[in-house]
C-alpha cells in the first residue's frame, strides 16, 4: 500500500484566508479541493508538498446559479456530481453535463470538484509511476531528472492534459476566475492553458480558481462531449472530445466548435469545424470537420493505445462529437 508523505495541513474558511496560507508558505504548498488527483500523486511522490491548503471548508466557493441572462457560474467547489446533474447545466450546456458525468467513478465525483478538475495534474506513462519504477528508470524531465523519456530531443514536457471538463468548458467558452496575492482576475478558458506538460496552465504562483463562468445560452446551440477510454467503466480519456453547434431555424450551422483533449498538453481548440459554419451539417461537412481534427491532433508515446489508434481514434470521436450536439444528445 503506497503511504502518503508527510504534511502539515491547513483548512482556509475564505478565500482571503486560503490566498494567505498559500503565500505565506510560498512553493512548500499546494491547495487541495477533493484531492482525489493530489493525495494519490502525493503518494507516488510527485508531490511532496510540506504544507497542504485545504480548500473544501471555503462554503462561499461551493455552488451553482444561472440565470438566462447572465449565464451560469460554477464555484470551484461545486462537485462533479453536482455540475452533472445540475437541471440548468443538464438543460442549457448539455455536453458540459455529459462531462463532468464522465469522471472517474461515482465516489471521486462526489469528492472531486470543477475547479480541481480544470487544474488536474498532465499525465503520462513515464510519470504517473510510483517512485521506485521511476527511480529504475533515472526519472524524467518533468520530476527528479533531465530527459524527457517520451520525446529525448523535446525541450518541453509533452505530457497530456487529460481533464474531461476543460474541452466541454473550452466549447463553451468559458472564462476562469482566480485569486490571488495581487488579486482577482479572470482568464478566458481559451487563454488558461499552455502547450507545455510541466507549466500547463496560465496560474500566477498562489492563485487559486475561484469561479467558471459560461456565457447565456445561445438560442438553438447544442453541444456534446464523447470519450475514449480503455474501460468504460471509469477511466481517464485517451481521446476526449468536446463540440457546440449553433443552426438557425432552417438547420442551417451557423456556429461550431470542436475541441480535443488528451492528445496534447492543453486542449486543441479546431479551427478547421468551421467548414461546418453554411452547411446543414451533411455526412461530407461532418467528414471535413472530423478531418480537420484528424490533422491538428498530435498524440505521442505516452498514454494508452498506439500513436495511429489514438490519431485515428480522434477522426472518429470528433465524428461521433458532431453527430451527438447535432442530435441533443445527452450522456
Ligand atoms: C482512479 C482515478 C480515475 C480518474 N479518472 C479521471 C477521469 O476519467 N477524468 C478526469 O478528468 N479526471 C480523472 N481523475 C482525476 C480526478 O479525480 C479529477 O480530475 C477530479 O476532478 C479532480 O478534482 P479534485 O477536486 O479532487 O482536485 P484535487 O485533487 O484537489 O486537485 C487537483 C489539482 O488541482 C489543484 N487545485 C485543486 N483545486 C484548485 C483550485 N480551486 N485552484 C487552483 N488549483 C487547484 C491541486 O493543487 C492539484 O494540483 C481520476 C482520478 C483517479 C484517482
Ligand atoms: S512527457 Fe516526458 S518529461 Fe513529461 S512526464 Fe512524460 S517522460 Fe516526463
Amino acid at each position: 500500500m503506497m503511504r502518503l508523505p508527510p504534511f502539515a495541513y491547513r483548512a482556509a474558511r475564505t478565500v482571503d484566508e486560503a490566498v494567505a496560507l498559500l503565500a505565506r508558505h510560498g512553493p512548500d504548498a499546494l491547495p487541495a479541493s477533493g484531492g482525489t488527483d493530489l493525495y494519490a500523486n502525493m503518494k507516488q511522490r510527485l508531490f511532496t508538498p510540506k504544507v497542504v491548503v485545504g480548500l473544501r471548508p471555503i462554503a462561499e466557493l461551493r455552488f451553482i446559479t444561472f440565470d438566462p441572462q447572465r449565464g451560469l457560474e460554477l464555484g470551484a467547489l461545486a462537485t462533479l456530481t453536482d455540475v452533472g446533474r445540475s437541471h440548468a447545466v443538464r438543460t442549457h450546456y448539455s455536453g458540459l453535463a455529459t462531462a463532468a458525468g464522465s469522471v472517474s467513478t461515482p465516489q471521486l465525483r462526489n469528492m472531486g470538484t470543477i475547479g480541481g478538475n480544470i487544474c488536474v495534474d498532465t499525465r503520462c506513462n513515464y510519470y504517473n509511476q510510483n517512485l521506485d519504477w521511476r527511480k529504475a528508470l533515472g526519472y524524467c524531465m518533468k520530476k527528479d531528472g533531465d530527459t524527457c523519456r517520451v520525446a529525448p530531443s523535446s525541450p518541453k514536457c509533452v505530457a497530456v492534459n487529460s481533464s474531461d471538463t476543460a474541452p466541454a468548458l473550452l466549447a463553451l467558452d468559458a472564462t476562469v476566475h482566480l485569486a490571488g496575492p495581487s488579486g482577482t482576475r479572470a482568464v478566458r478558458m481559451a487563454d488558461f492553458y499552455r502547450n507545455d506538460g510541466m507549466f500547463a496552465w496560465a496560474k500566477q504562483a498562489g492563485e487559486i480558481v475561484t469561479k467558471i463562468v459560461l456565457p447565456p445560452p445561445v438560442p438553438n446551440t447544442r453541444s456534446a462531449y464523447v470519450k475514449l477510454r480503455l474501460r468504460n467503466s471509469f477511466d481517464f480519456p485517451v481521446v476526449g472530445v468536446a463540440a457546440a453547434l449553433t443552426l438557425d431555424g432552417d438547420g442551417v450551422c451557423r456556429a461550431a466548435r470542436l475541441v480535443v483533449n488528451a492528445v496534447t498538453s492543453c486542449p486543441v481548440d479546431v479551427a478547421g469545424a468551421s467548414v461546418l459554419v453554411g452547411t446543414r451539417l451533411e455526412a461530407d461537412a461532418l467528414e471535413a470537420a472530423a478531418d480537420a481534427a484528424f490533422a491538428v491532433a498530435k498524440p505521442l508515446d505516452n498514454t494508452s493505445a498506439t500513436i495511429p489508434y489514438r490519431k485515428r481514434m480522434v477522426r472518429v470521436y470528433a465524428r461521433r462529437a458532431l453527430e451527438a450536439a447535432a442530435r441533443g444528445d445527452l450522456g
